[in-house]
């Protein structure tokens, strides 16, 4: 089997709710994406959805590999993080060559007939779920809502978003965990996430403050990505563990944090340079006994992986449309997100529908940080 074509599209849609955080509080409406087809010579096809700026650089990435034998995933793997070496895998390099590997996921596993957990070594085809609202544009209201719907799935874990007032925080917490509390489940578990707006003394001020009222499962990114004594400092500091890895590409990227023991949730996505990525960055949390959380992706297909990474605790569900083009071959029961037998990921496109949301290129308010960084953050602004 043979490589014979890289062909890439960039879509954008409208979510089906507003999304923001500490970053973007009044938040955002659209979306958008990248899908990369692999074709071979054997008329099996694999299919990747990435993060649109990745285009140009999946695209070159793609054609190194033509002629390849494309079920060779992991060394086809190292030959793009090899080509990206003076640039680096970061930005749009790593978001491009993220949407080939999964692509290339996906075709191996077609061509073996088998859904990508199974092939990946996964012995249950299930992963547990946290609701995650992307909430801050949300009214107290809308939060119960949102809440209460994936409580009455099974639901009892979520992530709220915060960081911007201590106050609004603590009610939010407050409505979130009895919303969540309806799913009925021994211990609902509350995550916070604040998006990098606070330096590591104000995280140690605002965790400590909300820790009287409530158990913290974590704190999601509550100093900068890269600072490895802040965010230990803030685990030294504080009950909750630390969750960050979000915005780290290559997994090498995780070795300085793992080393200082920095981070006590490991967080891996679509983004960690694929599934391959993912799945490396996730063995070096296993070295260190740290549990892994899968980032949300378009329709949840990273369950796949999810499901085959034996230290994974729990992955981001946001439920908000991003996958609305494609169909997909899961469900939520119980809380628990249920993959079903159809190859690869699963994802079966809509043509008419994807053709027509096709543009020619990404709109700023539907990529990846419409608002950019929160003025005054860490600057106790
Ligand atoms: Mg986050």
């Amino acid at each position: 089997m043979r490589i014979t074509n890289v062909r890439t599209i960039v879509f954008e849609h409208d979510l089906r709710r507003r999304l923001g955080d500490a970053n973007n509080p009044a938040g955002r409406t659209r979306t958008s994406g990248l899908v990369v087809y692999v074709d071979t010579d054997e008329g099996v096809t694999g299919i990747g959805l990435g993060a649109a700026p990745g285009r140009a650089h999946a695209q070159a990435l793609g054609e190194l590999l033509l002629g390849a034998d494309p079920r060779g995933v992991r060394g086809l793997w190292q030959r793009m993080a090899d080509a990206e070496f003076k640039l680096g895998t970061v930005g749009a390099a790593a978001v491009g060559l993220s949407a080939v590997d999964l692509a290339l996921w996906d075709l191996k596993a077609k061509a073996a007939n088998e859904p990508l957990w199974r092939l990946l070594g996964a012995d249950q085809p299930r992963v547990r779920v946290y609701a995650s609202g992307l909430d801050m544009p949300l009214s107290d209201d809308q939060l119960r809502v949102f809440y209460q719907g994936m409580a009455a799935r099974g639901v009892s874990a979520g992530k709220l978003k915060g960081g911007v007032d201590l106050r609004d925080d603590l009610r939010r917490l407050g409505v979130m965990h009895d919303a969540l509390a309806a799913s009925g489940a021994a211990r609902v578990d509350l995550m916070l996430d604040v998006n990098e707006c606070w330096t590591p003394k104000q995280a140690v001020r605002h965790v400590r403050t909300i820790e009287r009222e409530f158990d913290l499962t974590w704190i999601e990114e509550p100093a900068r990505r890269w600072d490895a004594q802040g965010l230990r400092q803030v685990s030294d500091g504080v009950a909750a563990a630390v969750a960050s890895g979000e915005n780290l590409r290559h997994p090498g990227e995780f070795m300085p944090l793992l080393d200082a023991r920095a981070i006590d949730v490991v967080q891996v996505g679509r983004d960690t340079c694929g599934v391959t990525g993912a799945l490396i960055a996730a063995d070096m949390a296993f070295g260190v006994e740290r549990p892994v959380a899968m980032m949300n992706s378009p329709g949840s297909f990273m369950a796949h992986a999810a499901a085959a990474i034996p230290n994974h605790a729990m992955l981001e569900m946001l439920d908000a449309g991003y996958g609305e083009l494609f169909d997909i071959d899961q469900r939520l029961e119980d809380g628990w997100l249920v993959l079903g037998e159809r190859p690869g990921f699963g994802m079966e496109f809509d043509a008419d529908r994807l053709a027509a949301h096709t543009v020619s290129q990404a709109s700023r308010a539907a990529g990846p940080s419409p608002a950019g960084r929160r003025a005054g953050a860490g600057r106790y602004g």
